[in-house]
């Protein structure tokens, strides 16, 4: 309403005086409750509140800058693979990674095992993206494009095609394999690349005991599936979850016989 509306019409006039007292009676209420509720002194002046204020303000510790662009690895970034070579990576049987890079993606070569990273990590951030080929024949349930990240190369997070694809959900993409079923189903169809970004936490041991669990938060394509979700030990395909003293290990790609591709994995140390 501009200020001749309200000369033109009297009655719109009273109206938007009305909201505007409104307004400003609520505003003062308002700000005189949220003074009360935090127990500051009405009678204060706004330069003394600012002073108050400044003693709950912590300057000692400043974020180190991370420069960010989008679809690269953050500044502060371990670059695993960007698509041109696996330098990072290694047999985990020995010797040179053998899977097959293309461009700037490279996929599982059946048979010759998982690969892990030449580096050990303990906590860390990972981002990766994988891509599931489309299904050969009857592929159905764990068969269907089957892979997986493994941290300290004893917990897996399941990297399975699970678009329209039923299997046992504590085995299903985003699982913690055997463990803990995802929270939701975030796949996409085979031949889309698909996004992991898992937050782990390695566990810790004094001696053989383990004094702390790990923790793993998973976000699959941008949707949270693992909400800081206790790892209960080794994820085993029989039997129940091992608990083992380790200390930091390579992050482990999984060879399970299909052509799973990854693409921009970049890890941060935590
Ligand atoms: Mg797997």
């Amino acid at each position: 309403m501009s200020y001749n509306g309200i000369l033109k019409h009297p009655s719109k006039r009273i109206t938007t005086l009305t909201k505007l007292c409104s307004f400003i009676c609520a505003s003062t209420i308002l700000t005189s409750t949220a003074l009360q509720a935090n127990n500051w002194d009405p009678s204060l002046s706004h330069d003394e509140l600012v002073k108050l204020s400044e003693k709950t303000e912590v300057w000692g510790s400043v974020p180190p800058v991370v420069s960010t662009q989008k679809g690269k690895a953050p500044s502060d970034a371990i670059v695993l693979f960007d698509g041109d070579d696996l330098d990072q990576f290694e047999a985990l049987k020995g010797g040179v990674a053998l899977w097959t890079v293309s461009g700037d993606v490279f996929t599982v070569a059946p048979g010759t095992g998982d690969i892990v990273t030449k580096q050990e990590f303990c906590d860390v951030q990972l981002h990766l993206e994988w891509r599931a080929p489309a299904p050969i024949g009857d592929m159905i349930g764990q068969q269907r494009n089957n892979s997986g990240v493994f941290f300290q190369q004893k917990y897996e997070v399941q990297i399975l095609d699970n678009y329209d694809n039923p299997t046992y959900p504590n085995g299903q993409a985003a699982s913690v394999y055997k463990q803990t079923i995802p929270l939701a189903n975030a796949a996409l169809p085979p031949g889309e690349w698909q996004t992991y970004d898992i937050i782990f936490t390695a566990p810790k041991f004094e001696g053989d005991e383990m004094i702390s669990n790990g923790f793993v938060t998973v976000l699959h394509n941008g949707v949270l599936v693992q909400n800081h979700t206790k790892i209960q030990g080794t994820t085993e395909w029989i039997g129940p979850p091992k608990v083992t003293p380790h200390g930091c290990a390579p992050i482990q790609l999984q060879d399970h016989g299909n052509l799973v591709s990854f693409k921009n994995i970049w890890v941060r140390t935590l």
